[in-house]
C-alpha cells in the first residue's frame, strides 16, 4: 500500500524541501518539531509542536501518519524505535544508531568492505597520546557524537604540535582520532533504495567546504569513471547492509591514485544533493518521498552540468543578484534571522 500522510521528524530546510516534494505527489506531511513556524512547517500540512522524544507527540504522529521519516541524524534512537513499533519508520532506526557515533559508523563502513581512515577510540588524554604516536603524530580528533559541519574537531598537522589538554578541550567526552587522509578532493554520492531493494544512484558531486561548512557542490566531479563506480558500489553496499529505505548521502575523500576513503554517511537527504532539484528530472527530495511512500524510484540521470552554492549568513543579501542571473534556481529556507554560519538558502547554476 502506498502512503498518503508522511510524518517528518525535524523542521529544518531538509524537511521543508521534503514536504514540498511530497505535496507535488499529492502526499500530506506533518512535521514534529519543537520550534513553531519552522522552515518545514511553513510549507507542510501540519505541525506537532513538541520535543522529538515526547511520547504523546510520537503516539499522535504514528496515529495520523502512514509512514514516518526524519531530516536529521540526531533523532533519539529510542524515539525512532518506539515509533517503528506502531508505524513504518524509514530509513530504519539502525541507520540512526550507525550514523550518530563516528566510531560505530567507521566500524560499520569497514565491515561493508569500504576503506576508511585508520581510527582509534580516545577516552582520555593518555589514549590520545598513544593514538597520536601510533599515527605518526598527525590526525584529526573528533567528538564521537553530535559533531557536524566541522564542529567538535581538532587537527594535528605535525608531531611537534602541543597536545596538552587536547582531550579536555573537546569537552571531556568520548572522542575518535582518525589518521589524516592526504586527499586530493572531496566527493559525495546521493543514492536511494526502495522498499523492494531497488537502488538508484545520482552522479557523484565534488564538494568544497569553507570553515567546515559545505560551500559548493560541482557536477561533474573531477574523477574518473572508475572512481565514480567505486562510490556507487560503496553506497550500494551500505544501503543493502542496512536494509535501507530512502535517500542516503555518503561522503568520500579522493586519493591521488583515484582510490576512495569513506568519511561519513548521512541517513537522509543531504546538502551535497541539492543540485539534483535543478539538474535532474527527479530530485533527491522527491526520490526520498517516492522510496518511503512505496512509489517506484525516479530516474537519477543528470541532464545538465551545474554548481550548487550555499547561501550562508549574509550571503542572503546576494539573492537579488542571483535572481537576475539566467540559468539559476534560487531556493530560500524561510529563516528570518541571518546569523553567521546559518544556512539561509542555496542557488544552483545550470550550464548548457
Ligand atoms: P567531518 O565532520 O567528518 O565531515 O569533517 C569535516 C571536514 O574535515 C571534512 O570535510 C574534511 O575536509 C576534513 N577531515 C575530516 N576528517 C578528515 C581526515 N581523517 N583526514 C583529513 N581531513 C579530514
Amino acid at each position: 500500500m502506498t502512503a498518503r500522510t508522511i510524518g517528518i521528524i525535524g523542521g529544518g530546510q531538509l524537511g521543508r524541501m521534503l514536504a514540498m516534494a511530497a505535496a507535488r505527489l499529492n502526499l500530506r506531511t506533518v512535521i514534529l518539531e519543537p520550534q513553531a513556524d519552522c522552515p518545514a512547517a511553513q510549507v507542510a500540512n501540519g505541525q506537532i509542536v513538541a520535543a522529538y522524544d515526547d511520547a504523546d507527540a510520537l503516539a499522535e504522529l504514528a496515529r495520523i501518519c502512514d509512514v514516518v521519516t526524519y531530516e536529521f541524524e540526531n533523532v533519539p534512537v529510542a524515539a525512532a524505535q518506539a515509533l517503528a513499533a506502531a508505524v513504518p519508520v524509514y530509513p530504519p532506526p539502525r541507520a540512526l544508531e550507525v550514523s550518530q557515533d563516528r566510531l560505530v559508523e567507521k566500524s560499520f563502513i569497514r565491515d561493508c568492505g569500504i576503506l576508511t581512515a585508520d581510527f582509534a577510540a580516545v577516552d582520555s588524554q593518555g589514549d590520545l597520546e598513544a593514538a597520536l604516536d601510533h599515527f605518526g603524530g598527525v590526525g584529526v580528533l573528533k567528538t564521537r557524537r553530535l559533531g557536524y559541519d566541522g564542529k567538535g574537531q581538532r587537527v594535528f598537522r605535525s608531531p611537534a604540535e602541543n597536545r596538552d589538554g587536547a582531550f579536555e578541550a573537546l569537552g571531556g567526552v568520548p572522542l575518535i582520532l582518525e589518521s589524516l587522509v592526504p586527499f586530493e578532493r572531496e566527493i559525495s554520492i546521493i543514492a536511494a533504495r526502495d522498499r523492494d531493494g531497488t537502488i538508484a544512484c545520482y552522479d557523484p558531486a565534488e564538494n568544497v567546504h569553507t570553515n567546515g561548512i559545505l560551500h559548493t557542490s560541482t557536477l561533474p566531479a573531477r574523477v574518473s569513471e572508475a572512481t565514480a563506480d567505486l562510490a556507487r558500489k560503496a553506497a550500494r553496499a551500505i544501503l543493502d547492509n542496512l536494509g535501507y529505505v530512502g535517500v542516503i548521502g555518503v561522503e568520500f575523500f579522493v586519493l591521488p591514485d583515484g582510490g576512495l576513503v569513506a568519511n561519513e554517511i548521512a541517513p537522509r537527504v543531504h546538502n551535497s544533493g541539492h543540485w539534483t532539484e535543478a539538474a535532474c528530472v527527479v530530485s533527491q527530495f522527491e526520490q526520498h518521498i517516492r522510496a518511503i511512500a512505496g512509489h517506484p524510484l525516479g530516474d537519477p540521470r543528470r541532464h545538465s552540468d551545474c554548481v550548487m552554492q550555499n547561501l550562508i549568513g549574509d550571503d542572503i543579501d546576494d539573492v537579488p543578484a542571483w535572481l537576475a542571473r539566467p540559468g539559476v534556481l534560487v531556493h530560500l529556507y524561510g529563516k528570518t534571522e541571518a546569523r553567521p554560519g546559518r544556512k539561509m538558502g542555496h542557488v544552483t547554476q545550470i550550464f548548457d
